[in-house]
């Protein structure tokens, strides 16, 4: 029996329900893969999915709830098939269900659900028992490296990602002497990565040579590693060429056995480098260049340094396979690495700091006076002004080659000027302004069609904060001849639904590319997703009225919750005017500020877990803020979680921009869902995933929106987040009745 449903394609799971062990559809119920009901053999498809929706879309129905699939694309008709999936409705249930759900909730899962496939799973799989998904997803990387392809998988929290992606890439990329690169965002996801490959040697018996590297500056154990990155940056480079750096006079040749003997962390390549008074990073590199996996973050493949990287390790893109962990980082964080910014104020200061060399002051107050007088032409006070390239750059240029003191020179002498200027006076306690002009010249020099350049006075601050500023508004150009040359690639998150749209935007070619959503591990019951149909942020219904509306609705919801519920707005404004009218609410309050500091949040979440045995807490948060999105809310620390509204970008011109490049790109309406909707709905995501971290949590997600119920935001919205309607309840009636 294949995996897959063979009526809506969806990922078949074992059940236990009828005392024997069988496959059955999450969506359709008890049916085989190939879309027969399995207690009802003579059950013909054709006939219970007769139902015909518009357009090319076909209908089908089960278990109450109705999809619409892609007409004509049988799911598992090619190994690259798209099986997108997209509900067209909230499903209903009745009262007495929701009772039933909430007796369910406290009986156990049946652990004979955990047993290992160990054919499927592959020799190296390390533990005993696979999650429910987790051999699904397993199968699917392995299957995606076999052939050479990428895997774009959304897989919830739970699922084991890291043991199921790790496992079979590793036993292709040994089988045939290739590097596997695991790409992380953030040095927190090292750890896990590197006990899961212990895990797997411990398992297999084989020897895994492992290397986990991070910044040169994280790992430097110098004291100039405290100084400003630029200011460290150069330093390193030129004590590192110039010999004066003490841990850079000894080659690591000597260490590198003895760093891929064993699985070592960043920590230990580190102890053991500085007790041979040798750079860590370089040991680092030098091991890399023999290693099986290497643990390192997007940059390395995903940057101006891939050839650079790659070169230095004598690797081929062609023998990389690439698993990118927390993939719905990577197209921000490669827009954030193309995008740069400089303020009139470092202008100002590096023309102060060039004591001495009279025609860069010169030339860096012609600079500053032709973009004031753009600025104070076009912009008045505050707002945007896009400006032209190429126009901007050759008037710059111009600047250069007018010659009036010290004769002419061209832009990329003036860069190298400043660069040598900066090197034999900067001070070594800040950022350098004479750098980061030079910097941000650079920049200018490599724009690509993609990029946009403007003017930009933030509202109510005046000229002088005026800033000049480019962003990359199209990462695939970066990722996109990566993945185009590596051997293939798992992208994985909680959050890359939907996986199609990643692949658009990534420039990753739809022929070799598969895209999978997986199912929830946790128990469906132990979530209840409403919808609050009433209430709306939609910009012409903002007001007190609404206001009153919203804040009364969570006072009255957040008081059938037991323990703590977090509330998640679009803005700081609307927080701040909803809180008005939380009148007579029986929690304590707890509200997010924007000038919070990190160890402020981390006492909130302290707050929270005293406060959550006494009544509970109701913390008033913003979406895309750390306590949406950072933060771990361990042991069912949140009972309830209320979504407030859509939380769309303001308008901007970047954000305008990026709307029209994409609409061009992609088309009108993918355009419009890859820029503008999709960044709102990954908001929701992350903020109503922060309520269910493990099997046993149990929460109400409340999403206060009405256009929610639209198709063309709900089909955002994964398994675990579909709303239901409770036939017969209030949602106050629902919410007390879950808990
Ligand atoms: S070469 Fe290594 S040890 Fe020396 S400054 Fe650079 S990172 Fe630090």
């Amino acid at each position: 029996m294949g995996n897959f449903c063979g009526r809506c394609g969806s990922l078949l799971r074992w059940d236990f329900s009828s005392g024997d062990r069988r496959r059955k559809c999450p969506r359709c119920g008890p049916v085989d893969s190939e879309g027969k009901n399995i207690d009802n053999p003579r059950d013909n498809v054709g006939e219970r999915s007769s139902g015909r929706s518009p357009g090319n879309m076909n209908a089908i129905s089960g278990s109450g709830i109705t999809y619409k699939v892609r007409k004509g694309v049988s799911p598992r008709s090619s190994p690259y098939a798209s099986r997108s999936i997209y509900r067209s409705n909230t499903t209903t249930i009745k009262g007495p269900e929701l009772r039933s759900m909430n007796e369910w909730a406290s009986q156990k899962e049946d652990p004979s659900s955990m047993n290992k496939d160990w054919s499927r799973a592959g020799k190296m799989f390390p533990f005993e028992r696979i999650r429910p998904g987790q051999e699904e997803f397993l199968i699917d990387v392995r299957e995606t490296v076999d052939r050479g392809g990428f895997l774009l998988a959304n897989v919830p929290t739970g699922i084991g990602k890291t043991a199921a992606s790790l496992s079979p890439t590793i036993e292709h990329a040994i089988e045939n002497g290739m590097m596997v690169f695991f790409m992380t965002s953030k040095q927190s996801q090292h750890p896990i990565v590197i006990d899961t490959i212990r895990n797997l040697s411990k398992r297999s018996g084989k020897r895994i040579k492992t290397v986990d590297i991070v910044s040169k500056q994280s790992m430097c154990p110098r004291e100039i590693s405290r100084l400003p990155h630029t200011t460290f940056s150069f330093l390193c480079k030129q004590q590192s060429k110039d010999g004066s750096c003490p841990l850079y006079k000894q080659p690591p040749a000597s260490l590198i056995r003895e760093v891929l003997e064993d699985i070592n962390d960043v920590d230990r390549i580190g102890e053991l480098s500085i007790s041979r008074n040798i750079c860590p990073h370089r040991t680092a590199l030098e091991a890399a260049k023999e290693t099986d996996v290497l643990i390192c973050d997007f940059n390395y493949l995903f940057s101006d340094l891939k050839d650079t990287i790659l070169s230095g390790l004598g690797q081929e893109l062609s023998d990389s396979i690439l698993i990118v962990d927390e993939a719905h980082n990577l197209p921000d964080r490669i827009r954030g690495h193309q995008s740069k910014e400089l303020p009139l104020r470092v202008l100002e200061e590096a023309k102060e700091r060039a004591f001495g060399g009279k025609h860069i002051k010169h030339h860096l107050s012609r600079i500053i006076e032709m973009v004031l007088n753009i600025a104070r032409k076009e912009l008045g006070d505050e707002g945007e002004i896009e400006l032209d390239k190429r126009l901007f750059v050759s008037d710059i240029r111009a600047v250069f080659q007018e010659g009036s003191i010290g004769g002419s020179l061209d832009m990329e002498m003036f860069i190298e000027m400043l660069e040598d200027i900066s090197k034999k006076r900067r001070s070594p306690e800040e950022e350098d302004p004479l750098m980061m002009v030079a910097d941000f010249l650079d920049g200018l020099l490599s724009l690509k069609r993609s990029h946009i350049l403007y003017l930009k006075i933030p509202d109510g601050k005046g000229i002088d904060s005026l800033k000049i500023a480019f962003r990359n508004l199209d990462p695939g150009e970066i990722s996109g001849p990566t993945f185009k040359g590596c051997h293939s690639a798992i992208l994985m998150s909680g959050t890359l639904s939907p996986p199609s749209m990643f692949g658009d935007i990534l420039g990753m070619s739809k022929e070799r590319r598969i895209e999978r959503e997986y199912p929830s591990p946790f128990p469906r019951k132990n979530r209840l997703v409403l919808i609050e149909d009433k209430i709306t942020t939609a910009y012409k219904r903002r007001g007190a009225e609404m206001y009153r509306s919203t804040g009364e609705r969570i006072v009255s919801l957040a008081g059938r919750v037991p323990g703590n519920v977090a509330v998640f707005f679009p803005s700081y404004s609307i927080l701040h005017d909803v809180k008005e009218y939380l009148w007579g609410c029986p929690k304590h309050l707890i509200v997010e500020e924007r000038s919070m500091s990190r160890t402020e949040k981390e006492r909130v979440i302290t707050d929270l877990k005293r406060i959550k045995q006494s009544g509970g807490a109701l913390m008033l948060a913003v979406m895309g803020g750390s306590l949406s999105e950072g933060v771990d809310y361990k042991d069912n620390l949140l009972s309830g979680v209320i979504i407030v509204g859509l939380p769309f970008a303001p308008p901007s011109l970047e954000v305008q921009a990026l709307r029209s490049y994409f609409r061009t790109k992609f088309g009108y309406t993918l355009g419009e869902e890859y820029s503008y909707i999709y960044p709102a709905m990954n908001k929701i995501l992350q903020a109503a995933g922060r309520s269910i971290r493990s099997e046993s949590d149990r929460a109400v997600v409340v999403l206060m929106e009405e256009r929610l119920k639209q198709p063309r935001y709900l089909k955002f919205l994964p398994d675990d987040l579909r709303p239901v309607k409770v036939e017969g309840m209030t949602l106050e009636q629902a919410t007390s009745t879950f808990f």
